[in-house]
């Protein structure tokens, strides 16, 4: 066997012991009530491994979150699967965004669903992080924004989907004229009291003809949503 420190992905060491246990996570996160095939194949393609410390690597396929650094940590693939599940509720996506790119991962899995993927993260260390992750990934339509993905954008995109990656006491209302008719926001969003305890609701607000229609969904844990830059 190859060393765990062997990153590179493919045919030797960790690259084809992750190719099995990949393909094992999607048979688990199946079994966990994912149904959108798409996702389940995005996920297949998204090698996790490379996005975490080589000393976690080893960890890389167990269905839980992992430190990155910062604070910060890359979420639980199941929840992964779940919020772009919910993001694409069966369509196509043209254009993503997503607030929270931490080191990456939900986008290199979003850039496989998508035309363009719009992400803004407020650590410069992890927009590094991630933009390394992208690159050796060969990924090219990400685009990858240092900044506060709460305020405003300042840009003029429209897309089909957003996914808030960190935990909102609040719907972070500028980023709903971000999207097009019909489009939908997924995001983790606490009551004050839950928002006090950690937790969050997976929360989805699809811009419908009518006005804006909020669904709720599961019970997750997300590090917070903070404003400024880190
Ligand atoms: N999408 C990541 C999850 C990263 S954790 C994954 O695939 O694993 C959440 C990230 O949100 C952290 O890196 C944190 O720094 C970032 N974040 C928190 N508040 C933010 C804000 N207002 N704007 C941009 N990024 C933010």
């Amino acid at each position: 066997m190859g060393s765990v420190g062997n990153r590179g992905g493919g045919t030797s060491g960790i690259g084809m012991t992750s190719d099995r246990t990949r393909a094992r996570m999607i048979e688990r996160l199946r079994a966990d009530g994912i149904r959108d095939e798409v996702v389940l194949s995005a996920m297949n393609a998204v090698p996790r491994h490379i996005f975490v410390d080589e000393a976690l690597a080893i960890r890389a396929y167990d269905d839980s979150p992992l430190p990155i650094g910062h604070g910060q940590t890359i979420s639980q693939p199941w929840v992964v699967a779940r919020m772009t599940e919910l993001a694409r509720n069966g369509r196509a996506l043209d254009g993503v965004l997503e607030i929270g790119t931490g080191c990456g991962y939900q986008t290199a899995v979003l850039a496989h669903l998508a035309t363009t993927v719009y992400t803004i993260e407020r650590i410069a260390a992890l927009v590094n992080k991630a933009r390394r992750h992208i690159q050796s990934l060969k990924i090219r339509n990400v685009r990858l924004a240092h900044g506060d993905g709460s305020a405003d954008l300042g840009e003029a995109i429209s897309v089909d989907a957003i996914i808030v990656s960190a935990g909102a006491t609040h719907v972070p209302a500028p980023l709903l004229r971000h999207l097009k008719p019909g489009g939908r926001m997924v995001l983790p969003l606490a009551s004050s009291e839950e928002g006090e305890r950690g937790v969050q609701r997976l929360t989805v607000i699809e811009a419908a003809s009518t006005g804006m229609r909020e669904q709720t969904f599961d019970t997750v844990r997300f590090v917070p949503l903070l404003p400024g830059l880190g």
